[in-house]
């Protein structure tokens, strides 16, 4: 099929964007990397009269250090990051999650800033920015809002983003050293969605205790999922192989999937769990590793 008829902007700046935002945002759409947006048009199952393209504004690709921060731009594809030394140091769990998003082609063009504003809960990056605690900058022409991770994920496909806003940049803490990460998941085929994934960030203290721990879970509820009670039942402990088993256990007990036609609900909880525990085993391993907080993360 072929979309509905509707308008395309191309805005060569941040300030253009967002006045036709505040014009057009009820009835618009901003446009990305277009790997998602470009099939909902196709089907129709998004009828846009306005439609915004972003891919001009330059001031939205730039990944860059802060004091205190990792700051993505919105439009930084997955390659660009995936590539990023920045990234893989500050944030090894995106790192080791990016080459698990689709394919390559689709990598190339598809944008953080689009996979955070499209909310999936089978995204991958959505569910990571969950477990770092990360800040979403969303601005429009009333102003910037700074939006916890925890408060932008509202349901499924649906964030805090309000009509006339866009995200401008992802922000997250640098991690300390002692500090590794992995990512595993599980589908049916290379690049599809996953039925399930598990992103696992730990920090340790010189004798091995875990003093940091983020789990990320996708595909095993209706929102990016963040498993804070494996997490707690982490924290203060010595890396022991029967930690993992522990917190893989509570993912079980706490994850809600759904069924589908892929898989029951009972295969994703029990998948959740064991690589859940896989990627605390392979984080803790790279964590042991890592003794100055700057490391190559792989996925
Ligand atoms: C075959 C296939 C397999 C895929 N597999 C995966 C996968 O395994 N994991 C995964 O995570 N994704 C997967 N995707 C989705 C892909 O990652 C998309 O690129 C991503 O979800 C959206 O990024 P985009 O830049 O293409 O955004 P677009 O498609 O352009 O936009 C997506 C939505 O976000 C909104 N939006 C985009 N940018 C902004 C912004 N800055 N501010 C406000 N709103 C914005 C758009 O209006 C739209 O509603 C797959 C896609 C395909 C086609």
């Amino acid at each position: 099929m072929k979309p509905v008829d509707f308008e395309l902007h191309r805005p060569e700046t941040l300030a253009e964007a967002l006045e036709l935002l505040a014009e057009h945002g009820a009835d618009g759409k901003v446009l990305a990397g277009g790997q998602s947006l470009i099939p909902l048009l196709n089907f129709r199952l998004a009828r846009p009269d306005h439609v915004i393209d972003l891919g001009r504004i330059g001031a939205l690709r730039a990944i860059r250090r802060n004091t205190d921060a990792l700051v993505i731009g919105a439009m930084v594809t997955y390659h660009q990051a995936e590539r990023s030394a920045a990234v893989a140091e500050t944030a090894p769990l995106v790192s080791a999650a990016l080459p698990h998003v689709a394919h390559q082609g689709i990598r190339a063009r598809g944008t953080i800033g689009g996979s955070v504003a499209h909310g999936d809960p089978a995204a991958e990056l959505p569910a990571v920015f969950s477990a770092l605690d990360a800040t979403m900058v969303a601005v429009s022409r009333r102003g910037t809002r700074e939006i916890a991770a925890r408060d932008f994920f509202l349901a499924n496909l649906v964030t805090a983003l309000e009509e006339d806003e866009l995200l401008a940049e992802i922000r997250v803490a640098p991690v300390p050293a002692r500090t590794g990460a992995a990512f595993n998941e599980v589908g049916r085929r290379h690049g599809d969605f996953a039925l399930a994934g598990a992103g696992a960030q730990l920090t340790l203290t010189d004798d091995a205790t875990v003093s940091s721990a983020r789990i990320a879970l996708t595909g095993v509820s209706a929102k990016p999922f963040r498993a804070t009670e494996a997490e707690n039942t982490l924290v203060g402990q010595r890396v022991d192989e029967r930690l993992w088993r522990r917190a893989a256990d509570v993912v079980r007990r706490d994850v809600d999937p759904a069924a589908d036609l892929h898989a029951t609900a009972d295969y994703r909880r029990d998948v959740a769990g064991t690589i859940v525990e896989r990627a605390l085993a392979a984080a803790a391993a790279r964590a042991l590793g890592n003794r100055t907080g700057s490391m190559e993360a792989t996925g």
